[in-house]
This record gives structure tokens, C-alpha cells and sequence, in this order.
């Protein structure tokens, strides 16, 4: 009951980019209960994470006190500090010590090489307000736009083929959308793990008689509310995508007028697909030449249809090339700009889409603006009465080469944790090692805090206030309910103190500041003001006044391209970067489990979560388990190129023969230790989803 608590506050869920509205229950600074709200996007639900992930942010391991690495400590790619006393790799620290000692260190790198030689990681879980900072302080402190965070890992490549082609990164419509679609296909995503509750209405809406399309590779759950499954063969994506559009052009099942009037690009499709007959393409995807053709119509000719993506389409080398398929096919049939229809790329963590679209990323300032746009760069010039790096800074994974060629010497991470997400990790761990001065700001000494020279305690979600931007472009409001524990401080006060110590002229007094400041940059926000969000706990941007409610579907009339057309840009077909062969002869794919989070930092600390899904694992085909001669639950040995990683065998009918599935939240058994850090050559994104691998047992 109510009375039992201390506070209960409206806040939203810390994990994944659904946005489920919350209400928190407090009882002596310690959470007790979270519920659902009835948000937009929840209507009173919650998943398993939302409703018992909590207790991490009480966690006897946060972070309390400054840390100083001491002088003697090691600083190697291979430290593991499992089951180490932290005090004897760091020393405590007052906050003016360890506040003169990050800025110093990053100061004297700039001062002496110039800002080139400095990077930054924000986070996709921090709040909008942050994000802005990150990036001011990156761009404006460091003189550099080597600014980046994890969208560069899950939907970089989803972003530029949707500003290439629609020219905008968003989504077109909101996953509750799917409740007016006639057909939904949901590709390359597992929403019932990593989206749940925007499951819900995905199940819904099949019970609703609605087509609902399943494509993965792997099988899964929602597969058994489907009309139809394909489980094709992993990395075919532009082959069976490119089958379904030469079936809708060759029986003519397009929509001819609203391509007249809205698309470019049509006839080179059309000559594209030509020879991607479905029965040539059978082959190479595994899918029965019929099933393709079925698919086709069923999405061409339906009144209303909607396609939900996740990182099985974007993390490739062919990541751009698979979403240019889906814009072409929602361009084609005219299935975008109206209820139920649209382009839907299932964004990963709480605020990816929010830190996004306030610039945390190096090619963009504030609502994907130019950095290499004379008069865009002079008005942030002028803005912030400075001059700016006119140059693209550096992706994820470049900075992390950097380093490696010298010319990165500086970073200031921020609740990110690269030593567990990055592809090729011992390289990656190897790069944090080099640095030579690394700020981690954080609420656990995570793996990447290991690496630091100097440790900031920050604030929790549980602790913070900001808005959040979920999936649907809901900007959301999230509330403290606890106390910040120890000496802790809030994220975005760090920001300004660094910045301050850079010499920068920077006051704000409260968060609602910054967001006021961030908004008046960013025409999607235009009559979102923060007292709006405080009043109306969620509003979709972009809104066309300040009383009136946002826009869920955009390009109703025209594209934000410069002729407002949709472009579409045909794709070839390519395969991954490393196929199996005779040495390595399995696919290993990652991803992540119901029940934790990204790289763990958060639900391997919540009693709850890491009870379900205790230890490290590596799923593998009953029948390919047997045809080794192996059992489930042996520990096996998972190889390929770049490192070997122990874990637990488990049988799993989901995971197709010759393929071998890893979560990469698990410390004791990392999967990105194994994974190709190749790029796509347009988003930058690694291919997390495909390389070739073998097993031993041990
Ligand atoms: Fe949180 Fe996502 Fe689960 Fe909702 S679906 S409770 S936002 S993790």
C-alpha cells in the first residue's frame, strides 16, 4: 500500500529504448517496488528489468569517492580486477584532487597536441541535458568533434541510410502503431528480449487477426504469434530483401502514383533487382522461392504495413545496404507517412535516440546538423564564441585505432563502458591501456574504469533528473528518487566543472537550463519547452504548438531531403567481412538476453536479474551439441581470429546448426573478445552479427 512508502515518484525505466513510464516507490532511500504507469508507450506495463532491475542503484559496489589510479599500479589491456581490492590499483581522492587532475591531464594533452589528440564517450544512458553537455564540452573544451557513444555500436548504420534516403534518422511512427498496421514485419529484432513491452502490442495486434512477419535468423519467441516466420540464412539479408522487391516491381505491386509524386531513385531499383528473382535468391537465403513471394504481396498489398528493425539488420558490414532494402520497400508501396504504416528502427538503450539527436555523435551538432556545414559551423561558432574543428570527428571504433596509432592520447568516458561493448576487446582494452590520461565518470568501476587514471562517482539514473527520449521520439521526463550515495555527484555537474577548469566560461544552475539552451538549438524541439515535459511527463516531437500534442507520424506530405522526395538507394549484394572455413567453421553472433542489459554493468549488480541469468553462456543447436559429442552445460572454449573466451554450453533450438549465439553481458565470458571489429563503410558499425568461429572443450 501507498502509505507504506516514503515517496512513490513518476519517473521512467532505466533500461531499453520502450520508455515505460514508472512509478517508484521509496522507503528509506532505498527502492522498493517499481510499477508501471499508463504512458503512451507502457499503458501500466513493465517487463522483467523494469519491474525487478531496481536494486543495482543501491549496490554495495557504487561508486562512492573519487579515485586516483596509484603511481605503481598496472595499466594493461589484460588487468582483470574480478574479486581485486580496488584500493590497491586506486587511491582515494578529495574532489578537488581528483577534479585538478582530470582537467589537468586533458588540458596539458590539449595544450600541448593540439585537440585532435582528445576524445570523448557519452551515453545513451544519461539524459538529453547530458548528452548536450558531453558534446558542448567535446567540441567546445576539447576543440575536436572525436565525440561519440554506443549508436555508433547498435543503429549507425539504420541512421545513415534513413538520412540518406528520408532524411531524417527517427522513426517514421511509434511502435504502438502496430495496433492500426495490417501487416508488421519485424526483421532482425527480438523484441520480446530487448523491446518487451513493445512486444506486447506486436502480440496484440497478431490476436487482432493482424499479419504479423517474423524474419531472423535465429528462432524466437515471437515467432509463435506469427503468420509467418522465415529463418533465413544469416548475412543473406540484401539477397532475400532484394527478392521481395523485385516480386512487388515484377507483378507490379507498387504504388505507382505516390512514387510519381514522392521517390526518386525507382527505375535504378527496378534495373537493380532485376536478376534478384526469388527463385534465385532461394539459395542464397534459405527461404523457399513461394515463402518470398508470399511475403512480398502480403506486405505490398495489405491497406496499412510496418516494419520494426533491430541491430540483426544493422550490425553488418552490409548494415546501410540492409536498411536502404527497407526504406525501398516501405518507399515502393507508399507504406510510410500514414497510422499504421512506416519505417521503425527499434533504438537500444533508454535515451540512444535523445543523446542522438542532441549531438553526441561526430559528424553532427544538435539535430543532425553539419559539422562540415560552413554556415551551420559558424552559427554554433557564434553561438558559443569560438572557432570549431570544421573537420567529422572520429566513430567508436576509429577512436579506438587511434589511440593505437598515437594520435588519441586523452578521453573523458562517460557512463559508457567500451572494454566490454567494443568489437576485437583485447585491442580495444589494449587502446584504454595506451591512453595516456583517461577520465571515466561512472557509477561502477567498470571494466573500462579499470583502465583510469582518475575515477569521477556519479549519479544513477534512480538519483537524477532530465528528460529522456525513448524510441517513438517521446520526450519523457525522468525524476530522483534517491539520494546521490557517498560523496557521488550528478552527472551533469561534472560536465560543467570539467568544462569550467578548461577555462570555459560556463554557468547553469539548474538541468532545466541546459535543456532550455538545447532546445533553442534544435527545431525538433520547438514548443517543447521543459516546463511542458515537467506538466506533461511525455511529448512526441516534433509538435506543431505548444498546446498542441506531437506528430507520431511524420512524412505525411513530403521528406526533410532537399527536394522532399524519398531517395532510394539500391543495394548490393555483399558478404559478410569473415566467412567460416575449414579452420573456423561456425557463425558466431552476439546480442543480449531478456534479462540483462548491454555490457552488465547495471543487471549483473540486481539481484533479481543476475539470479535468473547468472553466469556466462554460449548457446548452440541441440543437434550440433550432439553431432560434437558435447552436453549442455559443459564449459567449451569459443574461438576465432582475435581471442578465445570460456562460457557455459547451453542447448538452445533457436540458434541454427553451424551457428554458435553469445550474449556480450558477461565479464567472465566476453563475448566481444571474439567479435570482428570490421566496418560498415557508411554507418561505421562493426559486424557484431557474423564472423566465423570454432569451438573446443576443455
Ligand atoms: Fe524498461 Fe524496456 Fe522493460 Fe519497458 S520494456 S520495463 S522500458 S526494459
Amino acid at each position: 500500500a501507498v502509505q507504506e512508502f516514503d515517496k512513490v515518484v513518476d519517473s521512467v525505466c532505466p533500461f531499453c529504448g520502450v520508455g515505460c513510464q514508472t512509478k517508484v516507490a521509496v522507503k528509506d532511500n532505498r527502492i522498493v517496488q517499481v510499477d508501471g504507469r499508463d504512458g503512451y508507450a507502457n499503458e501500466n506495463r513493465l517487463c522483467v528489468k523494469g519491474r525487478f532491475g531496481f536494486d543495482y542503484a543501491m549496490s554495495p559496489e557504487r561508486l562512492t569517492r573519487p579515485l586516483i589510479r596509484r603511481d605503481d599500479a598496472p595499466k594493461t589491456g589484460d588487468l582483470d580486477m574480478r574479486g581485486v581490492d580496488p584500493l590497491t590499483i586506486f587511491r582515494e581522492a578529495t574532489w578537488e584532487e581528483a577534479m585538478a587532475r582530470a582537467a589537468g591531464g586533458l588540458k596539458s594533452i590539449l595544450d600541448r597536441d593540439g585537440g585532435q589528440a582528445l576524445a570523448g564517450f557519452g551515453s545513451a544512458k544519461g539524459s538529453n541535458e547530458e548528452a548536450y553537455l558531453f558534446q558542448k564540452l567535446v567540441r567546445q573544451g576539447f576543440d575536436t568533434n572525436n565525440v561519440d557513444h554506443c549508436t555508433r555500436l547498435c543503429h549507425a548504420s539504420s541512421v545513415a541510410a534513413l538520412m540518406e534516403g528520408v532524411g531524417s534518422g527517427a522513426v517514421s511512427a511509434p511502435f504502438n502503431d502496430a495496433m492500426k498496421a495490417d501487416c508488421i514485419v519485424v526483421i532482425g529484432a527480438r523484441p520480446t528480449t530487448n523491446h518487451p513491452v513493445a512486444a506486447t502490442y506486436f502480440k496484440q495486434a497478431a490476436k487482432r487477426g493482424k499479419k504479423l512477419i517474423v524474419i531472423d535468423p535465429r528462432g524466437q519467441d515471437l515467432m509463435r504469434h506469427a503468420t509467418h516466420s522465415l529463418r533465413f540464412r544469416a548475412g543473406s539479408d540484401v539477397a532475400m530483401l532484394n527478392a521481395m522487391i523485385n516480386v512487388i516491381i515484377e507483378e507490379k505491386l507498387y504504388d505507382e502514383q505516390y512514387i510519381q509524386a514522392n521517390v526518386a531513385g525507382f527505375e535504378a531499383l527496378r534495373e537493380k533487382v532485376k536478376d534478384f528473382t526469388p527463385e534465385a535468391m532461394a539459395e542464397v537465403c534459405g527461404i523457399p522461392a513461394e515463402m518470398l513471394r508470399d511475403v512480398a504481396r502480403t506486405y505490398a498489398t495489405a491497406e496499412r504495413s510496418i516494419i520494426f528493425w533491430g541491430m540483426g539488420i544493422s550490425q553488418h558490414t552490409h548494415g546501410t545496404d540492409n536498411s536502404r532494402c527497407l526504406i525501398a520497400l516501405a518507399l515502393i508501396t507508399g507504406h510510410i507517412g500514414r497510422p499504421g504504416t512506416g519505417l521503425h528502427p527499434l533504438r537500444g538503450q533508454n535515451n540512444v535516440q535523445g543523446a542522438s539527436d542532441a549531438g553526441l555523435i561526430p559528424m553532427y551538432y544538435p539535430d543532425y546538423k553539419s559539422v562540415e556545414n560552413v554556415d551551420i559551423r559558424a552559427s554554433y561558432e557564434n553561438f558559443w564564441g569560438q572557432t570549431l574543428d570544421p573537420k567529422r570527428g572520429l566513430t567508436v571504433v576509429e577512436i579506438i585505432d587511434a589511440i593505437h596509432d598515437g594520435e588519441i592520447k586523452g578521453m573523458y568516458v562517460m557512463g559508457e563502458n567500451p572494454a566490454m561493448s567494443d568489437p576485437d576487446q583485447i585491442h580495444a582494452r589494449d587502446a584504454l591501456a595506451k591512453l595516456e590520461h583517461l577520465v571515466v565518470q561512472d557509477i561502477f568501476l567498470t571494466e573500462t574504469a579499470w583502465h583510469a587514471d582518475v575515477v569521477l562517482p556519479a549519479s544513477a539514473h534512480a538519483e537524477k533528473l532530465g528528460t529522456f527520449t525513448n524510441t517513438n521520439r517521446q520526450v519523457q521526463i525522468g525524476r530522483p528518487a534517491l539520494d546521490l550515495p557517498g560523496d557521488a555527484r550528478q552527472d551533469w555537474e561534472l560536465i560543467v566543472e570539467l568544462a569550467q577548469r578548461l577555462g570555459l566560461d560556463w554557468n547553469y544552475g539548474h538541468v532545466s537550463e541546459v535543456y532550455t539552451e538545447m532546445a533553442s538549438v534544435m527545431p525538433s524541439l520547438k514548443h517543447i519547452s521543459w516546463e511542458r515535459v515537467e506538466r506533461e511527463e511525455s511529448v512526441i516531437y516534433p509538435a506543431d504548438g505548444p498546446d498542441v500534442p506531437g506528430n507520431e507520424i511524420i512524412f505525411t506530405t513530403s521528406f526533410p531531403t532537399e527536394d522532399g522526395r524519398g531517395l532510394i538507394v539500391p543495394a548490393d549484394l555483399l558478404p559478410p567481412d569473415e566467412v567460416p572455413d575449414e579452420e573456423y567453421p561456425l557463425v558466431l553472433t552476439t546480442g543480449r538476453l531478456l534479462e540483462h542489459w548491454h555490457t552488465g554493468a547495471m543487471t549483473r549488480r540486481a539481484g533479481v536479474l543476475d539470479a535468473i541469468e547468472p553466469q556466462g553462456i554460449a548457446a548452440m543447436n541441440p543437434r550440433e551439441i550432439g553431432r560434437r559429442g558435447l552436453r549442455q552445460g559443459d564449459m567449451i572454449a569459443v574461438e576465432t581470429r582475435r581471442g578465445t573466451v570460456e562460457a557455459i554450453l547451453r542447448a538452445d533450438r533457436e540458434v541454427a546448426d553451424g551457428m554458435v549465439f553469445m550474449p556480450f553481458c558477461f565479464n567472465e565470458s566476453p563475448a566481444n573478445r571474439l567479435t570482428n571489429p570490421m566496418l560498415d563503410p557508411f554507418g561505421k558499425i562493426p559486424e557484431f552479427k557474423y564472423c566465423a568461429a570454432r569451438i573446443a572443450t576443455l
